[in-house]
């Protein structure tokens, strides 16, 4: 039986160094059972890199690395996992229903060919060359390759790139599915709103290092700003020229309007015009909260060369 409280996976103070760079510069993350934890971050930040170890592709330099409390090097562990990794090549002149009784025979217990298939939307395509598919197709393909030994953990290492609108809310299904099932999963992608419609938790990485954790909604509170929009025909410089605001532009004959004290802006505005019509205001989302976050980050380390050097 699966103990909710050990972790399934865990970074501890990961280091891999390429030369000179740090890809992982001292990460830990703990990923539990049934879970979806999101790890995001910008271009370079090391996601794939922390997936990379925990796979057992690559070796820490420092920290440890454990995948159901072992080394994820081990078989036992290899076989209770599915992936499926950013730059997947497969044999490309095999049928998609081959691939899939291929990869499942390396499982104690698969799924069968149909329900991987169903499961990835993939039904119609089993008897296709995979290389013959389009990118879209071939990414369903991926996920159905991944989930077919009905693995406990799955990694999926921006699974929607290139999937249209449906491709990609019907993979959110299935995802869903397999969580409902049981499944665990550790996602990377850099559309926030998947982040949002599927992760129970998520981390961001900046540089190597995990920056935040929580769940979206913790992210988001973490992130004061609110936006303040009106139509009103203030001067910019005067609304810019309030203490609160953090940012001002006019679009589309709005005013926009960032802030954290929101009630004194709004405040502000009433008295100043009494012709304002149509306010409204907004919680920064994930986006803007990410943003913010990741450029916190940013300075802070800029500050810390410098005061090295
Ligand atoms: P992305 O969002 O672009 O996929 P990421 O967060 O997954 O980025 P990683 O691929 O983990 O980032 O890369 C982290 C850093 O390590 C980058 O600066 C990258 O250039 C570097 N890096 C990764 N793999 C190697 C390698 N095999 N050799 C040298 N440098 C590498």
């Amino acid at each position: 039986m699966p103990h909710a409280h050990i972790p399934i996976a865990c970074l501890d103070g990961a280091v891999k160094r390429y030369g000179r760079l740090a890809a992982l510069d001292g990460a830990d993350l703990q990923l539990h059972h049934g879970e979806l934890l999101a790890l995001l971050g910008p271009n370079g930040a090391g996601k794939t890199t922390a997936i990379s170890l925990l796979l057992g592709l690559v070796r820490a330099d420092a920290g440890s690395v454990q995948l159901f409390g072992q080394d994820p090097q081990r078989i036992e562990a290899r076989r209770r996992i599915g992936v499926m990794l950013q730059n997947a090549e497969l044999p490309p002149t095999l049928r998609v229903g081959e691939l899939l009784r291929l990869t499942a025979s390396y499982y104690p217990s698969p799924r069968t060919v149909r329900e991987s298939a169903d499961l990835a939307g993939v039904a119609d395509l089993l008897r296709r060359p995979y290389a013959k598919l389009s990118g879209g197709q071939q990414r369903r393909v991926q996920f159905a390759l991944a989930l077919c030994g009905r693995p406990e953990l799955l990694f999926l290492d921006e699974p929607t790139v290139g999937m249209d609108i449906e491709a990609r809310q019907k993979l959110w299904a299935a995802i869903r599915q397999l969580l409902a099932e049981g499944c665990s999963v550790l996602l990377t992608t850099h559309y926030l709103e998947e982040a949002e419609a599927l992760a129970d938790r998520v981390c961001v990485m900046s540089r190597g290092r995990m920056i935040h954790e929580g769940t979206v909604e913790e992210l988001r509170a973490r992130v004061a700003l609110k936006r303040v929009r009106c139509l009103s025909s203030l001067p910019i410089d005067t609304v810019y020229g309030w203490p609160e605001v953090s940012e001002a532009r006019r679009e589309d004959g709005r005013l926009h309007i960032g802030t954290a004290a929101a009630e004194s802006v709004v405040r502000r505005l009433l008295d100043a015009d009494p012709q304002l019509r149509e306010l409204e205001v907004q919680r920064a989302g994930l986006a803007e909260a990410f943003t913010e976050l990741t450029r916190d980050a940013d300075a802070a380390a800029d500050t810390d060369q410098r005061e090295a050097a």
